[in-house]
């Protein structure tokens, strides 16, 4: 499958969107140039396969693969007086006039421990994209877009669900990218694309056969899987803060 056909698909789903963001800025809107919907669309073109044809039920890709969407274009806080603005709003605060703004980076990929464990055996795998600002501000206009898969067997990632689905706590796993359970659960890199909103988009890397996994970074090599489990607050030790 060539990069052309990956190219012309984000040229299709972006398409010339400034004047849906003026409007979205008019009104404070979220304002998200790819939908959940539309990354399962660009994963099953990836991996040639379809999506379920309803949302909601059932697998994302008719190949039993699992898509996940993660949009750092997230909603700013003025940190005087908490209003909350979208992504592409002036960083000027529209009710105290204050440029103290927090852009926050912390958004995850949900993944269900139970569902994880359940079809264990027919998952296709996790296909988990992320789309980050190159910069952190109101003018930027191009994007970081990465995708990549996780193996559903892979020991770290389900020794991980194993500990979730069996605390008091949810069953649901808040996966945060380019952090320790990424990195430790071995994710192969298939697609690292520029999309600039002038239409000059970039594919840097595509290649859905890649089987190398993200070198882990030395901060996060430390401690084995199960020391990890340990130390992390899965709703039995209240006191105890984990952080990843
Ligand atoms: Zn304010």
């Amino acid at each position: 499958m060539s990069t052309e056909r990956v190219k012309d698909f984000i040229e299709t789903l972006v398409g010339n969107p400034e004047k849906k963001i003026s409007l979205h800025k008019q009104f404070n809107s979220p304002f998200q140039f790819f939908s959940s919907d539309d990354i399962e669309m660009l994963h099953a073109m990836m991996y040639n396969t379809k999506c379920s044809g309803s949302g909601g039920s059932g697998w994302d890709t008719v190949d039993k693969g699992e898509s996940k969407f993660s949009d750092r274009t997230q909603a700013k806080t003025c940190q005087d007086c908490k209003t909350k603005m979208i992504f592409y709003h002036e960083d000027v605060c529209s009710e105290c006039g204050s440029t103290n703004l927090k852009y926050p980076k912390d958004s995850r990929w949900g993944i269900s421990s139970e569902s994880h464990l359940k079809y264990f055996d027919e998952l296709a795998g996790y296909r988990v994209a992320l789309l980050e600002p190159e910069t952190y501000s109101s003018d930027c206009r191009k994007f970081r877009l990465r995708s990549w898969f996780i193996e559903t067997k892979n020991e770290y990632l389900t020794t991980y669900m194993k500990y979730q689905f069996d605390s008091p706590k949810s069953n649901h796993v808040n996966f945060m990218p380019l952090q320790r359970d990424f990195y430790r659960s071995s994710p192969c890199l298939h697609l690292d694309a520029w999309i600039s909103l002038d239409g000059n988009h970039e594919i840097v890397y595509y290649d859905v056969e890649n089987k190398t996994p993200e070198v882990v970074p030395e901060k996060y090599a430390k401690f084995t899987t199960e020391e990890i489990m340990r130390k992390k607050n899965f709703g039995k030790n209240r006191g105890i803060t984990s952080r990843n």
